[in-house]
């Protein structure tokens, strides 16, 4: 028996030591970690020098603490900052703004370099099954960022999924009446995908292939 077998078998029948078995618990609710990784990542670490095992706990404790959401874009930025590097940058576009659902989609067009405009962030997407409706989102404070009259082209850069598609929609309708170009992601991206996932040709030629969508 393996020594990962092992400590995956005592996890059914809590015998482990009460920290590791906390341990291994806390792991296992990080999205993608089942037991018996979450049991390998936890012996990993009762196993490594002091200096690793500090600097996560450090790195944890930094994300909580030291970091926060711009409150332009709602984008993450440093607790310090009320404004992300995107949104203080003078040289961006600020005519453009492109909406997504999460600050990892930022991450991924960013490294397209395909785009110099600024972002909105939305939190989310609208999903009814889990009861998640447009309050839940950044959605009034985007109309907010509207109204002053700035923005001249919205790109709608939800995922290519049916929530993402269904929140686009609903956004197309409520930011007609500012008379502007809205657009979407060009149909390059496989349906149901992440665009934190996409490559970054796919996403730049998504980008700049983009479709008005028209009322
Ligand atoms: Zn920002």
């Amino acid at each position: 028996m393996d020594w990962v077998t092992w400590a995956y078998k005592p996890f059914c029948m809590p015998s482990l030591p009460e920290p590791l078995q906390n341990l291994v618990e806390s792991f296992e609710r990080l999205p993608g970690i089942g037991p018996k990784t979450a049991a390998r990542l936890a012996f990993f670490l009762f196993n490594a020098p002091e200096p690793v095992a500090r600097n996560l706990v450090e790195s944890l404790q930094s994300v909580k603490q030291d970091l926060g959401f711009c409150s332009a874009c709602f984008n993450i930025t440093l607790a310090t900052n009320p404004l992300c590097e995107i949104c203080s940058d003078e040289s961006r576009n600020s005519t453009s703004l492109c909406i997504v659902e999460e600050p990892l989609d930022v991450l991924a067009l960013e490294r397209t370099n395909a785009y110099h405009g600024l972002y909105h962030v939305l939190h989310g997407v609208l999903s009814p099954i889990d009861g998640i409706g447009p309050d839940d989102l950044k959605i009034q404070p985007l109309l907010e960022r509207m109204r002053i009259g700035k923005i001249k082209e919205v790109i709608l850069a939800t995922n290519p999924s049916m929530e993402g598609d269904a929140t686009a929609l609903f956004l197309q309708q409520q930011l007609l009446t500012f008379g502007i170009k809205i657009t979407r992601l060009a149909r390059g991206l496989p349906v149901g995908s992440d665009l934190e996932y996409a490559d970054q040709n796919t996403l730049s030629r998504a980008l700049s292939g983009r479709q008005e969508m028209t009322g």
